[in-house]
């Protein structure tokens, strides 16, 4: 029998988000469920709760987001291994996967064609679609659950599922290290994550804001330079100097910018998901053999390495906490860059209502 669960859900693209209450499955033999104690608010939850994403993954409602999750084990199926009550356990953007494909095969289960996002995915279990972290449970398939080191703060470290992973994953692909020039684009969630484990994998860190007020903060975090983005002359003292760039912005934004930054044969990676396209000038990637590239969050395996990275490197997210009942003005604020550097729920708030 499937059990009720507490839950903030839209119930359409102009709803604000309300309490709710959900169904959760009962635990499969490979099932682990998890009491949600902390959950990120990742900008991508703004996307999807007003279907801005419409002409590639139109949201159905009611919708429940949230995919950095953290919590306590509860129960555990019969064939469950590696978790226990009682244990920590944090959840992602996916929940499942076929497991077989050459995507799975490769630990690249977010392009699975049977792949699951933990919200607005299809849901095999209870039908209709899967809901997110802004409740009070959530029930999972082992392989999705992951470890959380024991030296990080649970609240800080639920946005390491999201915008951890999302910022790790493309850093490695382009050899970050020692003796590489790497720009951050945007200082909110994903982008102050980036600042921290581009520094920590050893690389010269610049970032990049338009909020002049984030430049103190962004050199705590870990950049050796801040450069405002919106003074042509800052941005023009670096032209032509970076081997990899990570354009993690919301909202509409020049790119042939950030292009004319990278140094010969220099790539700029989106993670950033505007709702609208970015237009990109050809001869801003002609002249310098330059590339763009996407990067969609992580497998489960560069997942659990990146926790463990930022377990040995006490690496957590800077972040704000605050209850449910404020979810609304937390979006309203992601809209005018007004986040340091990430806000998180604490799900006991879901009690109050
Ligand atoms: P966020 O916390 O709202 O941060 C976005 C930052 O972008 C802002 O803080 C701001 O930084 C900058 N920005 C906002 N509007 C801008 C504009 N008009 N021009 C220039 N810069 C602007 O968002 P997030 O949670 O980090 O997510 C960022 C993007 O990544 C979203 O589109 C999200 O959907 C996407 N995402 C993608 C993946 C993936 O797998 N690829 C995963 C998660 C999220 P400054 O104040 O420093 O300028
Ligand atoms: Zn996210």
């Amino acid at each position: 029998m499937p059990t009720n669960a507490r839950a903030f859900a839209a119930a359409s693209a102009t709803s604000p988000l309300a309490a709710a209450s959900i169904q959760r499955r009962d635990p499969t033999p490979t099932d682990v469920a998890i009491d949600i104690l902390y959950c990120g608010i990742c900008h991508s939850d703004l996307h999807t709760v007003r279907n801005e994403w419409a002409s590639v993954m139109p949201t159905m409602y009611p919708c429940v987001p949230g995919h950095e999750i953290i919590g306590r084990v509860s129960r555990v199926g019969p064939n469950v291994k590696g978790f226990k009550p009682g244990d920590l356990a944090g959840v992602g953007c996916l929940v499942d996967s076929d497991g077989s494909c050459p995507c799975c095969k490769d630990h690249l289960e977010q392009f699975c064609p049977a792949a699951v996002f933990t919200y607005n995915g299809a849901d095999k279990h209870l039908g209709g679609h899967t809901y997110g972290g802004y409740s009070d449970s959530i029930v999972v398939d082992q392989r999705f659950a992951l470890r959380i080191p024991k030296n990080l703060d649970p609240a800080g470290a639920a946005p390491l599922l999201c915008a951890g992973i999302t910022t790790y994953s493309p850093l490695r692909r382009a050899a970050v290290g020692k003796g590489k020039k790497v720009g951050v684009v945007g200082l909110g969630g994903l982008g102050h994550m980036g600042v921290k484990l581009a520094r920590a994998m050893g690389a010269h860190v610049v970032a990049f804001t338009t909020s002049p007020s984030k430049k103190e903060d962004a050199l705590r975090l870990g950049a050796h330079e801040v450069v405002v983005s919106r003074d042509a002359n800052q941005m023009q003292a670096h032209a032509g100097s970076f081997d990899f760039i990570l354009d993690t912005v919301s909202a509409d934004h020049d790119l042939n910018a950030y292009l004319g930054l990278l140094r010969l044969s220099g790539n700029l990676t989106l993670v950033g998901a505007p709702e609208k396209p970015l237009p990109v000038s050809s001869f801003a990637l002609l002249f310098g053999n330059k590339s763009l590239s996407g990067s969609l969050i992580g497998g489960l395996k560069q997942t659990q390495e990146m926790l463990d990275f930022c377990g040995q490197h006490n690496i957590t997210s800077d972040v704000e906490i605050i209850p449910i009942q404020k979810v609304n003005e937390a979006y309203e604020r992601l809209l005018r860059s007004d986040v340091k550097y990430r806000f998180c729920i604490d799900m006991a708030s879901l009690k109050n209502g």
